[in-house]
């Protein structure tokens, strides 16, 4: 499971002063509070340290909810959106 950090947008507390670490499933929601403090918290890195071979497998929401479009090759040349906001399909070819 990937460690997601977390800074403090306020002062925070004992716990997140100094950034919160949190182990996380990809699957679970962006952590939005302390856990201990209840203030408001940013994730630092916006790439986790995930296990290769599945670091590219993320959900769809994860990348509309940061404005990336995620492609999945189809054939030589052309991409299909598999999340995001983009366009349905991308193609190299000028197509
Ligand atoms: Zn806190």
């Amino acid at each position: 499971m990937p460690i997601y950090e977390y800074a403090p947008l306020g002062p925070g507390c004992e716990h997140c002063a100094n950034g919160l670490e949190v182990l996380a499933k990809i699957s679970d929601p962006e952590l939005q509070a302390c856990p201990h403090c209840g203030g408001e918290v940013q994730m630092r890195i916006s790439a986790p340290n995930v296990v290769a071979g599945t670091a590219h497998i993320m959900k769809e929401s994860h990348y509309s909810e940061r404005g990336f479009t995620q492609y999945r090759k189809v054939e030589k040349g052309v991409y299909e959106k598999a999340g995001g906001k983009g366009p349905r399909y991308i193609s190299d070819d000028g197509k």
